[in-house]
C-alpha cells in the first residue's frame, strides 16, 4: 500500500505539531504532502525544512515572497502558494488524501468544508466549523464520501466507545468530560482580575491561546457540546457535562442495557491523531499507556454554571439552533481576542456572549450564506461593543 498523504492545515500549531509528531514515525504509512499556517513564515519553512511536502501555503499574501524566498533558500522543491482559493483547491485535488483540520477558529470553516466536498479523511481538530455550520458540514462529508474522524479527545473517546451503527441505536447519552481549567473551584468574585496569563496556563493540556481561554471559561466545552450533536447525532438534553480534573477519562457513552463504556490515556493529542490517521487499526502514536496505580483516581464533580455561565450560555445556542450558534461561536472568538489583547477582562467574555445573542435573535440557517451574515454580524455587534467598553464589555 501506498502511504497517505496528509495535509496538515494549521501546521505551525499545537496540533499540527503534533500531527507530525505521529506522520515522522509512520514513513511508510504517512506523509506530509500539504503544510498550511495563517502567517508565520519563518515556522512554516522550517517545518517544510523537516518534512519536505509538495506544497506549502500561507494564508496571509503579505507572506508569499518570504514563504518562496525561504524555501528556495533551504533548497526545497515545495511549491508555495497564498491565499483561501489555493488552499480550497489543494485540499480538493490529488495533493492529498486524508486532511488534518486544525486551523483555529471560523478561519477552518472553507478548507474543511472542502475536503468534505472531495470526499477525504478528515481529522477534525476545527471545532469552530461544526459550531458554525454543523448540519452543512456533515451533509457535505455524507454527500462527498468524506471520513470524519474527530481528532478534539472527547470526541475522539465517544467515536472510539461508537463503533458501529448498532452502538448508535442503544445509545442512551454521552457524558462529556471537561478538565474544569485552570479556575476550576473558583467563584465569580474571584475571576474579575484573572489575566491573560494565568487563563492559559492550562493544568493538563498544552494547546494554543484561544482554546486555552476558552477551557478556562468553559466555553470550549460548550462548544464541544454542539460539536457532539453534529458528530453523533444527539440532541443537548441527552449530553451530560462531568467536570474530570485528572483529565485521562476522556468520555464516556452509556447505553440503554445500562452499560457505560468510557475511554481512557494520558492527556496528550497524538493518541487521538493517530486513532485519526489509522482507524479502524491502531499505530504507535509515542504516547505511553495509563499507569492507574500511579493515579490512583478519578474524580467526577458537576460543572458550576454560575461562575462559568459560557457553558449555559452554549446549551441554549444548541436549543435555539439555526444561526444562534454561529452567533454564539463568533462573539466568542471576538471576546476572547479582544481580552487575550487586555482589551476586555475575563467575565466580559460571556457578557459580550450573552449580549451578542440576545441581540441578534436565532433566524433558521438554510444556507451557508445565512450563516456567514450571522457570523458577520455577531462579530461587528460584539466588535463595537468592545470598541465602546458597552454594557456586555464592561463586566
Ligand atoms: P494554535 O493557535 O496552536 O494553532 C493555530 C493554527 O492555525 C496555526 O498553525 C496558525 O498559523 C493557523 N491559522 C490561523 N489562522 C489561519 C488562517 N486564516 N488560515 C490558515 N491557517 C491559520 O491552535 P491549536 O492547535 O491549539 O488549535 C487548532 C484547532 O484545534 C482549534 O480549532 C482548536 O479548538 C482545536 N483543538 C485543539 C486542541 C489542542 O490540544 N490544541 C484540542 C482539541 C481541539 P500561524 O502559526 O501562522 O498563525
Ligand atoms: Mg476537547
Amino acid at each position: 500500500v501506498s502511504a497517505r498523504n496528509v495535509a496538515v492545515l494549521g501546521a505551525t500549531g499545537s496540533i499540527g505539531t503534533s500531527a507530525l509528531d505521529v506522520i515522522a514515525r509512520h514513513p511508510q504509512r504517512l506523509r506530509a504532502s500539504v503544510l498550511a499556517a495563517g502567517s508565520n513564515v519563518a515556522a512554516l519553512v522550517e517545518l517544510c525544512r523537516q518534512h519536505r511536502p509538495d506544497h506549502a501555503v500561507i494564508a496571509d499574501s503579505r507572506g508569499l515572497q518570504a514563504l518562496a524566498d525561504g524555501l528556495r533558500d533551504a533548497g526545497l522543491k515545495t511549491q508555495p502558494h497564498s491565499g483561501d482559493d489555493a488552499l480550497d483547491a489543494l485540499v480538493s485535488g490529488d495533493a492529498c488524501d486524508t486532511v488534518v483540520a486544525a486551523i483555529v477558529g471560523a478561519a477552518g470553516l472553507p478548507s474543511t468544508l472542502a475536503a468534505a466536498r472531495a470526499g477525504k479523511r478528515i481529522l477534525l481538530a476545527n471545532k469552530e466549523s461544526l459550531v458554525l455550520a454543523g448540519e452543512l458540514l456533515m451533509q457535505a462529508a455524507q454527500e462527498g464520501g468524506a471520513t470524519i474522524v474527530p481528532v478534539d479527545s472527547e470526541h475522539n473517546a465517544i467515536f472510539q466507545c461508537l463503533p458501529d451503527a448498532h452502538a448508535h441505536q442503544g445509545l442512551r447519552r454521552i457524558l462529556l468530560t471537561a478538565s474544569g481549567g485552570p479556575f476550576r473551584g473558583r467563584a465569580r468574585a474571584e475571576l474579575t482580575q484573572v489575566t491573560p496569563e494565568q487563563a492559559v496556563a492550562h493544568p493538563k493540556w498544552s494547546m494554543g491561546p484561544k482554546i486555552s481561554v476558552d477551557s478556562a471559561t468553559l466555553m470550549n466545552k460548550g462548544l464541544e457540546v454542539i460539536e457532539a450533536h453534529h458528530l453523533f447525532g444527539v440532541d443537548g438534553d441527552r449530553i451530560q457535562v462531568l467536570v474530570h480534573p485528572q483529565s485521562l477519562v476522556h468520555s464516556l457513552v452509556e447505553f440503554v442495557d445500562g452499560s457505560t463504556i468510557a475511554q481512557l490515556g494520558l492527556p496528550d493529542m497524538r493518541t487521538a491523531l493517530a486513532v485519526g490517521f489509522s482507524w479502524p487499526e491502531r499505530i504507535e502514536s509515542g504516547v505511553a499507556g495509563l499507569d492507574l496505580l500511579a493515579h490512583g483516581r478519578l474524580d467526577f464533580e458537576p460543572p458550576d454554571l454560575q461562575a462559568f455561565p459560557c457553558l449555559r450560555l452554549a446549551f441554549e445556542a444548541l436549543a435555539a439552533g439555526g444561526t444562534a450558534p454561529a452567533v454564539l461561536n463568533a462573539a466568542n472568538e471576538v471576546a476572547v481576542s479582544a481580552f487575550l489583547q487586555r482589551r476586555i477582562g475575563f467575565l466580559a467574555i460571556p457578557a459580550l456572549v450573552e449580549d451578542t445573542l440576545a441581540a441578534l435573535p436565532s433566524t433558521p440557517a438554510t444556507s451557508l450564506a445565512a450563516l456567514r451574515e450571522a457570523d458577520a454580524q455577531a462579530r461587528h455587534h460584539a466588535g463595537q461593543a468592545v470598541a465602546t467598553g458597552a454594557a456586555g464589555a464592561r463586566a
